[in-house]
């Protein structure tokens, strides 16, 4: 462990349990003193966006189910508006990381509170981060204004993710806490949350049916480590893909991160041994890759449609803004891991 750190608690307030979705959000909004709430989600979750709006009753002035991946600027502009009219004082984003993406985007840009209610793993809803995409490209930003002022955990929400959207989308928390594990800012209270996090989703996901609360623990405490913690290369190489190529993000966190902990693992001894914990596996690289195959995941950026001339875009693109990594890598080294998670071969680790 390390002796010298910072560490600074972002404000957190979770309500975890089945069923909380209908059950919890009204009090929520009561606490926060909101009456006239708008419940965001994207088209498929409007049913689920309806049983919440249903349950605020006269609390909820709309819903507004727009939210697509990737939040294009359009698409806030758009749900700017829509609050602006039903005059709603904050709102309630129900969905996955694109429905509260779009939360996010309207607490920026109209001042709204929001409140959180997931329904992948994706983790959105722990970080102060925002994420617009125009012309493109994928702009990000850290603003506490963002943050839900209050997150309901329903594992009944996720129930209805297919086996392959699990599986992925449970790879893309662990990558949360695998670059947690070597931020430049971890701290050994992170590295306990980001530990116990893999180890949660590493056991619960096989068997997700039977444990789905175990799993949607395991991604609370993977969010709150990508929330208290820098982002390193794997995370960076995600936003260029999906910003760019438009490639899913959970399928590309779940492809992209076997190949960046190989390329760091050398330079992260204590990384690698609370992952050796975490996932029972004596390389963890190596392990990862394997989860994936038996989640039936994705395991090449071919499959998720990147075209081979996308690498060399990605290269430059990557090279191009800084990022922290324990491991320098230059354009050679993006160009190689690209090329690997391209193919899709186990990656080597040399351990
Ligand atoms: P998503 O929200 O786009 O959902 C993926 C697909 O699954 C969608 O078609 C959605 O309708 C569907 N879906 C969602 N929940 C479901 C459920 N319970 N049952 C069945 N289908 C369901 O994808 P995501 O992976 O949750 O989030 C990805 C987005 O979130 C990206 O834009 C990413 O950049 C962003 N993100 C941001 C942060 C941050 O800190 N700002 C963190 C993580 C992810």
């Amino acid at each position: 462990m390390s002796t010298e750190f910072v560490y600074e608690a972002l404000p957190m307030r979770v309500v975890f349990r089945p069923g909380a979705a209908t059950t919890a959000v009204a009090a929520e909004a009561e606490r926060l003193g909101l009456r006239r709430v708008l419940v965001l989600s994207g088209s498929r979750g409007r049913d689920v966006a309806q049983a919440v709006a249903d349950s605020l009753g006269d609390a909820c002035v709309g819903v507004h189910p727009g939210a697509v991946m990737h939040v294009p600027v359009e698409v806030a502009d758009e749900a700017v508006d829509v609050a602006r009219k039903l005059d709603a004082d904050g709102c309630v984003a129900v969905g996955g990381g694109s429905a509260i993406g779009l939360g996010k985007a309207l607490a920026l840009r109209a001042g709204l509170p929001l409140i959180a209610v997931p329904s992948t793993y994706a983790g959105s809803e722990m970080t102060p981060v925002w994420g617009l995409t125009e012309n493109g490209v994928k702009r990000t930003g850290r603003d506490r204004a963002v943050l839900p002022r209050s997150v309901v955990y329903d594992p009944e929400l996720t129930l209805s993710m297919p086996p392959a959207l699990s599986g992925t989308s449970g790879m893309n928390a662990i990558a949360h806490a695998v670059e947690a594990l070597y931020a430049p800012d971890a701290s050994p209270v992170i590295s306990l949350m980001a530990e116990e996090g893999v180890r949660s989703l590493a056991a619960a996901l096989p068997v997700v049916a039977d444990a789905r609360s175990q799993a949607l623990y395991g991604a609370w405490l993977c969010g709150a480590c990508l929330g208290a913690t820098t982002m390193g290369l794997h995370h960076k190489l995600c936003h260029v893909l999906g910003g760019t190529f438009n490639l899913p993000h959970a399928d590309t966190h779940t492809v992209v991160l076997p190949y960046v902990l190989a390329f760091n693992s050398p330079a992260v001894p204590t990384t690698l041994a609370a992952l050796r914990r975490a996932l029972g596996t004596p390389d963890p690289a190596l392990g990862l890759y394997d989860l994936a195959g038996r989640l039936g995941a994705p395991r090449s950026l071919a499959a998720l449609g990147l075209p081979r001339e996308g690498i060399e875009r990605a290269v430059g693109l990557a090279a191009a803004t800084p990022y922290a990594n324990p491991r320098e890598a230059s354009p050679d080294d993006l160009r190689a891991i690209l090329t690997a998670a391209y193919e899709g071969a186990p990656p080597a680790t040399g351990l």
